[in-house]
């Protein structure tokens, strides 16, 4: 495994590691939780994402359940959560980042984690109806308190990640570390445009999530939807509309490409993201081993994604382009 800096921070974080979205509580219990987390710690990945709205509380719980079974020393890991949607209904409670809200999200987080702090904490979205001091303040509290290490944003745009470092710079408060993007062949925008100036700027570090866009770059949703996959779970209909046939088709394309390195669609996709060097880890997702262990493999293709390579790949993809962009 290869550990990379999160940006500018002295902490190193595996190139692949594991997130819990979808799957905890509806596709993996605790034991199939530990094994994977298992399967994925002897192979190097240190850090587990996570957060407080994933299968309403129970991901947490479930990771945190698996932990206690795993019993790992503490340093050798990182876990992660994620606050804005909240548990429940309340006007402080929910869509937030307000001071009230977050002072208690994190409690209630290391409660179902079974954890005396967390690594990583983000801002899972951002907040228009409150002030960015009053957020950027709480994060530092929370951080200056010991309940989490680094504090960073995930899906904020690059002003508004640059205007809470800046808070954070002239109010002496713990500055914002990392974001966590969308990235991957489909979303590229965001990590390789608009955030350009912030990884030399501020030490932006990156953990970037659904590198195989929740499956579909495997390229198994081509020939129509697999039983028990996840665009056929209850409640993810939605996914279906996000990827049109053509992106389908072109996520088959890549089943070519992939072979003639020695590796699957997966993997090349996987590979495809941890090839950029701003990418601090590559947050992968598995409902099974078998995906797991296919994926932890990805790494042995980066550098055989050649400029050769990189081209055939956005040739393959670019009809998928322009059906997302229609
Ligand atoms: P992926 O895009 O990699 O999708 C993972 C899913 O794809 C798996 O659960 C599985 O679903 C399928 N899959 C995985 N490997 C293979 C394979 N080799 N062959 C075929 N199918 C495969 O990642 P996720 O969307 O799960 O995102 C990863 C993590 O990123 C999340 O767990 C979460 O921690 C984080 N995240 C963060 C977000 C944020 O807003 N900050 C938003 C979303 C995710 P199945 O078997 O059910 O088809």
């Amino acid at each position: 495994m290869e550990y990379r800096r999160l940006g500018n921070a002295g902490v190193k974080v595996s190139a692949l590691s594991l997130g819990s979205w979808v799957t905890y509580g509806s596709q993996v219990d605790v034991a199939a939780a530990a094994d994977m987390m298992a399967a994925a710690y002897d192979r190097g990945v240190n850090f587990f994402d996570n957060a407080e709205n994933y299968a309403a509380g129970r991901s947490e719980e479930i990771m945190g359940a698996a932990l206690k079974r795993l019993g790992w020393r503490r340093a050798s890991y990182l876990v992660s959560t994620k606050f804005y949607w909240g548990l429940a209904d309340g006007p402080n409670e929910k869509n937030t980042l307000n001071r009230k809200y977050l002072m208690q999200a994190i409690d209630g987080s290391l409660a179902r984690l079974g954890l005396d702090y967390v690594d990583l904490v983000y801002c899972h979205r951002p907040d228009p109806d409150t002030p960015m001091e009053e957020t950027v303040w709480a994060m530092s509290d929370i951080v200056a308190s010991g309940r989490a290490l680094y504090w960073g944003t995930s899906e904020w745009s690059a002003e508004q990640i640059r205007q809470a470092w800046e808070i954070a710079d002239r109010r002496n408060l713990r500055k914002p570390q990392m974001e966590q993007p969308q990235y991957s062949l489909l979303f590229r925008d965001k990590v390789e445009k608009e955030f350009g100036r912030l990884y030399g700027d501020i030490g932006l570090g990156l953990t970037t999530w659904s590198p195989l866009a929740s499956g579909v770059l495997s390229g198994k949703y081509a020939k129509g939807i697999p039983d028990g996959s996840r665009l056929a779970l209850p409640g993810y209909g939605w996914l279906k509309e996000r990827y049109p046939e053509p992106v389908l088709r072109a996520a088959a394309a890549l089943g070519p490409i992939a072979r003639e390195l020695g590796g699957t669609p997966a993997q090349l996709a996987i590979a495809w993201c941890a090839r950029n060097p701003n990418v601090s880890t590559v947050i992968t997702g598995a409902s099974r081993p078998a995906q797991l262990e296919e994926n932890l493999g990805a790494l042995e293709l980066v550098p055989k994604l050649t400029g050769e390579v990189m081209a055939r790949i956005d040739e393959a993809m670019a009809p998928a382009a322009s059906a997302m962009r229609d």
